[in-house]
């Protein structure tokens, strides 16, 4: 089973840490499993077909993975959308919230508290209720309906006025007494989930894409896709690593800025109003580590314009796929990711995150 550490100072973490309890850094896991085809388990049609992979026990699942790979215009295999909408709460996710709640569970913890103003906060509610935790969402009274909605469906909300740090404050202020942050943006139980959509794609497609285009918050999808990759590579499966970009609104882009400038690690931006409202976050977590990885591959990180964005929503629509805004943002930035790929073989991957019944009109 993998283990958690501290890469910045090493100090012995406790496994219910969401930090280095020494440093505060964020944690990492190490000993994980390599990947290992003949370890699949054909016969079950989820993300933990990928189990011994994982190093995680299956303890919470509603049947994330094996979502829809759809070409973009039938009949063109050049550019294909993957729909990790169709996960069980509507967003990709879902992926993480098994690995770490499963985690969670099989340490024995039974509460839990999240802050997230969407998708991450839907996810963990009804994760949380199907496996019998208590869950309480943090989220700002900003927090698109849809989603809120979503999450006071299944656990409990908590609306908390005022600047968006004091969602925060709450939030670690009820994880006491044995009630655990459960941070799909720190905990890196959180971000192995999100391997299994690079498994998934390499079993689809009977090979790595020449790019894949995400959406960037924390950019936590990315990492996990970028890692799942790394593994296929390191057991010999696949013999190049696909190219990475990530998207992001110019309304928060501190992974555009700091590709542009070449700086290792993203400025704070302060995040302004935009339909894109999955990926406004001006500080993530392990924004070096991303980084670090669009750039070990040549991608690249674009920013859209919000009506770009939205005539990508209608385009998309369209075309049969019901995504929010903070999706369409691939579609939007694909003609330069062609651009900057300049011809490379193979297909590219667009990943569509997250479902258009939440999204507001
Ligand atoms: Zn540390």
């Amino acid at each position: 089973m993998s283990v958690l550490y501290c890469p910045a100072c090493d100090t012995p973490p406790d496994p219910l840490d969401w930090r280095c309890h020494a440093c505060g850094a964020p944690l990492e896991l190490r000993d994980q499993p390599p990947f290992a085809p003949g370890a699949i388990h054909a016969e079950r049609w989820s993300m933990w077909r990928y189990a011994a992979s994982l190093g995680v026990e299956q303890r919470v699942t509603l049947g994330a993975g094996m979502t829809a790979l759809v070409p973009l215009h039938p009949g063109d295999e050049s550019v294909w959308v993957k729909c990790e909408y169709l996960n069980p709460t509507g967003s990709y996710k879902d992926r993480g919230t098994e690995t770490l709640l499963s985690y969670l569970a099989s340490r024995g913890v039974t509460s839990v508290v999240e802050e997230s103003s969407g998708n991450a906060g839907a996810s963990m509610a009804q994760y949380a209720a199907h496996g019998g935790l208590r869950a309480r969402i943090f989220v700002p009274e900003n927090a698109p309906p849809g989603k809120t909605r979503a999450i006071a469906a299944a656990a409990e909300l908590v609306v908390v006025p005022g600047p968006r740090h004091y969602v925060n404050d709450a939030c670690l202020a009820a994880a006491v007494d044995g009630t655990i942050y459960a941070s799909h943006g720190w905990n890196p139980y959180w971000i192995i989930g999100q391997q299994t959509l690079a498994w998934e794609l390499w079993e689809q497609l009977g090979a790595a894409p020449a790019a894949i285009v995400t959406p960037a918050g924390q950019g936590g999808l990315l990492l996990g896709i970028a890692r799942g990759f790394r593994a296929l590579h390191a057991a010999g499966i696949i013999d190049r690593l696909p190219r990475l970009y990530a998207v992001q609104p110019w309304a928060c882009d501190p992974f555009v800025r700091a590709i542009e400038s070449g700086a290792a690690e993203p400025e704070p931006v302060i995040a302004q109003r935009s339909a894109a409202d999955g990926t406004l976050v001006g500080s993530p977590v392990r924004g070096a580590q991303v980084l670090a990885a669009i750039r070990e591959v040549n991608g690249w990180a674009f920013s859209v314009a919000e009506d770009d964005l939205l005539n990508a929503r209608d385009r998309l629509a369209r075309r049969g796929f019901y995504v929010e805004p903070t999706s369409a943002m691939t579609l939007a930035a694909l003609p330069r990711v062609q651009q900057h790929l300049g011809g490379a073989d193979g297909p590219i991957v667009l990943i569509a995150t997250g479902n258009g019944l939440k999204a507001p009109s």
